[in-house]
């Protein structure tokens, strides 16, 4: 018999198929992903030429640095093939949103944008240390801010794809930022029932997700920030959530203090899928409170802002695109146990 679990944040069943499911480890990423030569990688020292001129960089302590120069501690470029651009005149980009009946375009107006890891280009997210993660994370909240501040700008996505089949097209460890002139339906979504379940239950739906995930069993990892847990409706094997402990709408707000827990959190979290599942590809993205809900000051925003991780060892197909229903074979509570 499976099991049909309900995802109040997504609006989405997945089916927990218990009789199918396998043994942990037998999901250990057969792939192995190991680094390549770094011959004439754009993100490696020597080869900045390569990328769009850096938009940030952090040098290297201590020494002096020209504009994409070597000897940086971590890098931002424009994605050198950008999924959008802000180099479109706005005013014809626009008039078509939202106002026909069955055709809607407007031109691929936003930014997309590059944070490279390291200079290393071997080591994954989980594999530097606490203090350069923490870069990176200081880094996303830093472009979030400059980004924001484009007022046709309605949402900004920070994503991380890692392997291959993860969709990293380059191996050199890297986040993307997407800064979109929508807000897109996932989040909408999630806006809506966070704003229900406060209404109907007096209580947020991540510290009630939370709650719940505790008696389950589902924590992965906690400490005094943030919590690391298996949904009860996990859509893949060991999907994992990573959450504030307090509530926190926007994820550009957490405080140096907060950063910190919220790396350990990361880091944690990715070793252990490094250890446990064999490097296995993934993709961990933030969903934080949409640009346009914060320049609505009367609003007080119902959001509790998160990460989501999937590593990506089963393939999705016909029925997660046709109907988004997931099938997953691994029980999030036997995932727990085995990321614990
Ligand atoms: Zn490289
Ligand atoms: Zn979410």
């Amino acid at each position: 018999m499976s099991e049909l679990r309900f995802n109040p944040f997504a609006d989405q069943w997945v089916i927990i198929a218990i009789e199918r499911a396998t043994r942990p480890e037998s999901f250990s990423s057969k792939e192995v992903e190991k680094a390549k030569p770094k011959d004439q990688c754009p993100f490696c020292y020597t080869y900045e030429d390569m990328t769009p001129p850096e938009v940030y960089a952090v040098p290297v302590k201590g020494k002096d640095r020209l504009p994409n120069a070597s000897d940086w501690q971590l890098r931002v470029v424009p994605n050198k093939f950008s999924a959008l651009s802000r180099e479109v005149i706005p005013e014809t980009g626009f008039m078509h949103l939202g106002s026909c009946s069955t055709t809607c375009m407007a031109f691929g107006y936003g930014a997309h944008e590059v944070i490279i890891s390291s200079p290393d280009h071997a080591k994954s997210i989980g594999q530097l240390e606490q203090k350069q993660v923490e870069l990176i994370v200081e880094t996303y909240q830093k472009r979030y801010r400059v980004l924001a501040k484009d007022k046709l700008v309605e949402y900004i996505q920070i994503i991380c794809n890692h392997g291959k089949a993860g969709g990293a097209s380059l191996e050199h460890p890297h986040s993307q930022v997407f800064a979109m002139p929508f807000v897109p339906q996932v989040i909408k979504t999630e806006l809506a029932h966070f704003a229900e379940h406060r209404k109907k239950h007096k209580t947020g739906l991540m510290l009630a997700t939370i709650e719940d995930a505790r008696k389950r069993d589902l924590v992965v990892y906690e400490n005094d920030g943030f919590v690391v847990f298996c949904p009860f409706w996990s859509r893949m094997p060991f999907e994992c959530w990573i959450a504030p402990k307090q509530e926190q709408a926007r994820f550009e707000e957490m405080s140096a203090e907060q950063r910190s827990l919220f790396t350990k959190a990361l880091r944690i979290l990715l070793q252990r899928y490094f250890m446990k599942l064999n490097n296995p590809p993934y993709n961990y993205f933030i969903h934080t409170l949409p640009v346009q809900e914060m320049r609505d000051e009367k609003k007080a925003p119902e959001y509790h802002w998160h990460v989501e991780c999937l590593p990506r060892l089963t393939t999705q197909a016909g029925l997660e695109f046709g109907a988004d229903v997931f099938i997953n074979t691994m029980v999030p509570e036997k995932a727990a146990a085995f990321l614990r």
